[in-house]
C-alpha cells in the first residue's frame, strides 16, 4: 500500500523522495494502517516503489500483499489522473461497502472508482464489487494489468475475458495496462475462434500520459482490422481438434450429432458462421450452437420465428449444452435474441432460409453431406455465396 496514517494524517509515499522517506524511517515514527490500525513497516528498496506493508499478512482484511506491478500501476495512474482532476485519492476507503478503491475520483458530475487488477480473482468477486459500486452510484473502472498471450491469435483466460467491454465503434474490446512500459494496449473487434482464442487487430497503444476517463481512442479503426478469410480454416481446425481430443461416447455434442445420423466432419458450412459481433457471448463454438439451432428449429418446423430459435437456445442453456461467457462489465440483456436474429439474418443472406412475413422457412430440405465428395460439392456451391457475405460483415 502507498498510504498510511502518520499522526492521524494521511501520508502517501509517492509524494516524497527516497531520501525524505529514509529520514523519517530513521526517526522511527509510527505509520499506521488506516483500515485496521496496526503498525506498518515502510519498505524502501531500490527497484520497487517505496510502500507500506503489514508485519503479518493476517493482520488486515482490506489491504492484502501487493505485487510491484500493482504498486507501480497505482502510482502511474494516480499521477496521470490527478493531473486531470482535483479530487483524486489513493487507496480510498468506502465505508458503506467496506471496500478500498485503488484510486477514487470525484468530478463535477460523477464518482469513479478505479480498480487495478493484477492477480486472478474469482469472477464473482468482480461482479460483487461492481454491483456494490453501482449501488452507491459510483462508476467502477476496472483495469487489467496481466500479461496476455498473443501471437497470431489472442489467448485469454476466463478471468481475462471478464474484462471485455463493448462499444459500437470498437465492437468487443479489451484494455490492458502495462505499467513497465507506461502504456495501455487496446485490442478491438474481438472475434472468438474457440473458447479461449480470439482474432483481433494489432493492439492500439495509448501512453499513460494520454490516458483519459473514459479513454479516448486515437485513430479508431473503421473496419474489422482482420480478414475473415481465415475463419473457415479455424472452423475446420476446431472440428478436427474436437474429433481428436474427444471421445464420441462421452462428448454430449458429438453423441447428439451421431445419433441424429449426421456426419460431424461434413456438416454444412452454414453451421458455424461467425455472428459478428454479439456471437462472442456464447462460449461454445459456432458449430455447436448453430447445430443445435438447426436440430431444434430449422429441421422441425416448416415455419419458425426468431422467438422459437431463442426458446431453443435458452433450453440448451438450461440443459448445460451451451453456456454464456461471463462479462461482468457489460449489460447482457436480450443477448440470446440479438444473436438469434443475427444468425437468421446471415442464413437468409446465404439463401439457406427465406423470410415469409415474420417467419422463416428452409429454401431446400436439409441434407448433411455424408461423404467427402458430397461435401466438396457443397463447398463448391456454398463458398461463392458466402464470400460475398463475409466481405460485407
Ligand atoms: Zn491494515
Amino acid at each position: 500500500m502507498l498510504t498510511a496514517l502518520l499522526n492521524q494524517q494521511v501520508f502517501t509515499t509517492i509524494h516524497h523522495s527516497r531520501e525524505e522517506l529514509r529520514g523519517l524511517r530513521r526517526k522511527d515514527v509510527s505509520f499506521v494502517c488506516p483500515h485496521c490500525s496496526s503498525i506498518l513497516t515502510m519498505r524502501i528498496g531500490s527497484r520497487n516503489i517505496p510502500h507500506f506493508a503489514h508485519r503479518s499478512r493476517a493482520d488486515c482484511e482490506l489491504m492484502r500483499g501487493e505485487t510491484p506491478q500493482h504498486l507501480l500501476s497505482k502510482q502511474l495512474l494516480y499521477d496521470r489522473i490527478s493531473s486531470l482532476y482535483n479530487q483524486v485519492s489513493l487507496e480510498h476507503y468506502i465505508r458503506e461497502l467496506k471496500q478500498v478503491a485503488d484510486i477514487y475520483v470525484k468530478t463535477d458530475t460523477a464518482e469513479i472508482a478505479i480498480e487495478i487488477q493484477c492477480s486472478t480473482i474469482p469472477i464473482s468477486d468482480i461482479v460483487q464489487r461492481t454491483r456494490g459500486y453501482h449501488r452507491r452510484r459510483i462508476t467502477p473502472f476496472w483495469i487489467l494489468t496481466q500479461p496476455l498471450k498473443s501471437k497470431k491469435l489472442l489467448n485469454l483466460t476466463s478471468f481475462q475475458q471478464a474484462f471485455i467491454r463493448y462499444s459500437p465503434s470498437l465492437d468487443y474490446f479489451l484494455l490492458q495496462f502495462l505499467p513497465d512500459r507506461s502504456i495501455f494496449q487496446l485490442y478491438t473487434h474481438l472475434l472468438p475462434v474457440s473458447g479461449t482464442a480470439f482474432m483481433s487487430g494489432a493492439p492500439i497503444t495509448i501512453p499513460v500520459s494520454e490516458f483519459t476517463l473514459p479513454p479516448s481512442i486515437p485513430n479508431e479503426p473503421v473496419h474489422p482490422p482482420y480478414s475473415l478469410s481465415k475463419w473457415n480454416d479455424f472452423r475446420t481446425k476446431w472440428i478436427y481438434n474436437k474429433i481428436h481430443y474427444n471421445k464420441a461416447r462421452t462428448d454430449v455434442f458429438l453423441r447428439e450429432v451421431y445419433e441424429e445420423g449426421d456426419t460431424f466432419l461434413y456438416l454444412p458450412l452454414y453451421i458455424g458462421l461467425p455472428v459478428i459481433p454479439h456471437g462472442i457471448h456464447i462460449r461454445n463454438h459456432e458449430v455447436e450452437w448453430q447445430y443445435y439451432v438447426w436440430k431444434d428449429c430449422l429441421k422441425k418446423d416448416r415455419l419458425f420465428s426468431v422467438e422459437s430459435v431463442c426458446k431453443a437456445l435458452n433450453g440448451r442453456l438450461i440443459k448445460g449444452h451451451i453456456e454464456l461467457r461471463s462479462f461482468p462489465l457489460l449489460k447482457s440483456e436480450e443477448v440470446i435474441k440479438i444473436i438469434a436474429s443475427g444468425y437468421l439474418r446471415l442464413l437468409e443472406e446465404v439463401q439457406v432460409l427465406r423470410k415469409i412475413n415474420d417467419a422463416f422457412q428452409l429454401t431446400e430440405p436439409w441434407s448433411c453431406p455424408d461423404h467427402f465428395s458430397a461435401f466438396e460439392q457443397h463447398r463448391h456451391v456454398f463458398f461463392p455465396k458466402r464470400k460475398h457475405i463475409l466481405k460485407k460483415l
